[in-house]
């Protein structure tokens, strides 16, 4: 896990000792964001890679700071991360997904498959199961139509309790996705111990496909794996047409990124053609 000292004032430049009392602020406005309500959800679609019809989304977080204005996950997950406030925040997601899944429900869209993504602080937390179990019986919804996404972090830093967690999850029905593959600098040995139901191609392979016959090769050979251990295959930060056709070929299973749509707010993103085929 990464681990950084917010309060730690050695610090060495005037940039940095900027960048760590901005860290320090948001930190302590962290706490309040939760009561004030200053997080949503955007939904960025996931389309089938034959059809371009949108089969799915991931939830990601927004945090709507009173005086910053929008302030990307990048910048606080770490830091709730951190504090541990990763938790609560991570509940008040899964809450908010499943609330969502529901509405959608009753007003007669098509059944979507949502991802939401799990930190390693949250998976490793004792009673994890049974809040989800929870959560799922609170709103009525069903475990498949939810997916959490982990990263290779996480197996890291195995405590010994995931792979009884993630079975668990999975006879709830939810399916479990990792994360940003083949960035976390481990071996793909873990393959083999943790079922995946699906795998999500880190961007920084799809970036150059169409430039790079090392990325191609390495995107190919990645689907290939995929295919070969009956895992879906779904690649992340599509943003060229080149790209998308490169991935066809290839047959990825589904497709992410700016060229379909970027995260969008829920009423923006059910304007995407009742999520039929749109494009
Ligand atoms: P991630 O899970 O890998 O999410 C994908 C990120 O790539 C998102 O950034 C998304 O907006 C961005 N993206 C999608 N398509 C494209 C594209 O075509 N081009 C480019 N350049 N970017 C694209 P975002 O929303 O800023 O989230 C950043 C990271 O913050 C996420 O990476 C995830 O690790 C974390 N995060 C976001 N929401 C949550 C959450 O609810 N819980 C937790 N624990 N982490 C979250
Ligand atoms: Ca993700
Ligand atoms: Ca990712
Ligand atoms: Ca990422």
């Amino acid at each position: 896990a990464k681990k950084r000292k917010a309060n730690s004032y050695n610090v060495f430049s005037p940039e940095m000792e900027r960048t760590s009392f901005k860290n320090f602020e948001l930190q302590n406005d962290l706490h309040k964001a939760l009561l004030n309500d200053e997080f949503e959800l955007y939904y960025q679609p996931k389309v089938l890679s034959n059809k371009r019809q949108i089969v799915g989304a991931e939830a990601l977080i927004r945090w709507n700071h009173s005086t910053r204005g929008l302030v990307s996950p990048g910048e606080f997950i770490p830091l709730a991360e951190e504090s541990g406030l990763i938790v609560p925040i991570g509940e008040w997601v899964l809450e908010n997904v499943c609330k969502q899944i529901k509405a959608w429900e009753e007003s007669g869209y098509p059944r979507l498959e949502v991802s939401l993504n799990f930190s390693a602080l949250q998976m490793l937390q004792k009673g994890l199961v049974d809040t989800v179990k929870a959560i799922l019986e609170k709103y009525q919804v069903e475990g498949k139509s939810l997916e959490i996404e982990i990263t290779e972090s996480l197996i890291l830093n195995d405590d010994g309790d995931l792979l009884k967690k993630l079975e668990d999850l999975k006879d709830l029905g939810i399916r479990i996705a990792i994360d940003d593959f083949g960035t976390g600098y481990s071996s793909m040995s873990y393959l083999t111990k943790y079922k995946f139901n699906t795998i999500k191609l880190d961007r920084s392979f799809i970036k150059d496909i169409h430039t790079s016959t090392d990325s191609q090769a390495i995107t190919k050979f990645i689907i290939q794996l995929s295919n070969q251990l009956k895992m879906k295959v779904v690649a992340e930060g599509v943003e060229l047409e080149e790209q998308f056709s490169l991935l066809l070929e290839m047959n990825c299973d589904e497709i992410q990124g700016y060229l379909i749509s970027k995260p969008l707010p829920v009423h923006q993103f059910e304007q995407l053609g009742r999520f039929s085929s749109f494009i």
